[in-house]
């Protein structure tokens, strides 16, 4: 039997998880609110605290969008935006030598002739897919471009060129973790997300890749709107 004060105990802890509840519920309606708002119109409110609160409440708020029959991957589209727009003062200071872009091997062509190197996938620019002009423009610029053969690789590049700035291409999981990675070196990362996933032939929003990697300009990473695309910075065929 237990003492007759523990009933106001339990009574109490009942009425903190009840108003806990009420809170984290506001809070994530709160913030659902604004992840909605913000895609659609490509503006960012307070983005520190709504990325701890994307970060924090994720699977609330996911579910919230799930009830309201909304496509829950805003979410994380949402977050690495938010992500990167809390990089980008910081990688726009660094010089394009200075940084690193890593490309994933599944942008390949799947008849890629490139070979397999301890630097990565050593892209032949054999014109199949992307990924070698996109090499030749950053490289142009100053940046060490990678093609990435495996997770490890990321880490491993660190340590041995130490890039002061990444830019990082790959599927929603993977940004979210590098740029959160990145951010336990000290080194301000901005994603660029597939258009789509998988392990092989997946997409990418090029114009969105080169207005990342262009002069480090950074229009995409400031602007309110990111539908105002910046197609001049992409290089011309001409050009490719
Ligand atoms: S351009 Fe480079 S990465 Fe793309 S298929 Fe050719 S060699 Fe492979």
């Amino acid at each position: 039997m237990l003492p007759a004060f523990m009933d106001q105990v339990f009574y109490l802890l009942g009425e903190a998880v009840f108003v806990l509840g009420v809170v984290i519920l506001i809070v994530s309606v709160v913030t659902a609110v604004m992840i909605g708002h913000s895609f659609k119109t490509g503006r960012i409110f307070m983005a520190r605290p709504t990325l701890i609160f994307v970060i924090l409440l994720e699977s609330v708020i996911k579910y919230l969008f799930r009830v309201y029959k909304a496509d829950e991957s805003i979410v994380d589209l949402v977050g690495v935006r938010l992500r990167n727009y809390i990089n980008s003062k910081k990688f726009l200071e660094i010089d394009p030598e200075d940084r690193s872009v890593f490309m994933p091997q599944c942008l390949r062509s799947v008849d890629c002739p490139a070979k397999l190197t301890p630097e990565g996938i050593m892209c032949v620019n054999c014109g199949r897919c992307g990924i070698g002009e996109a090499k030749l423009f950053c490289e142009e610029r100053g940046y060490r471009f990678f093609v990435v053969p495996g997770s490890s690789f990321i880490k491993r590049m660190i340590k041995k060129y130490r890039p002061q700035a990444i830019v990082g291409v790959g599927c929603m999981m993977e940004i979210k973790e590098g740029i959160d990675l990145c951010h336990l070196y000290g080194i301000p990362a901005i994603g660029v997300p597939l258009t789509r996933s998988g392990c092989v032939s997946t997409t990418l929003d090029w114009d969105s890749f080169y207005e990342v990697v262009s002069d480090g300009d950074g229009h995409i990473l400031l602007r309110d709107d990111p539908k105002d695309s910046i197609e001049t910075l992409r290089p011309s065929t001409a050009d490719r």
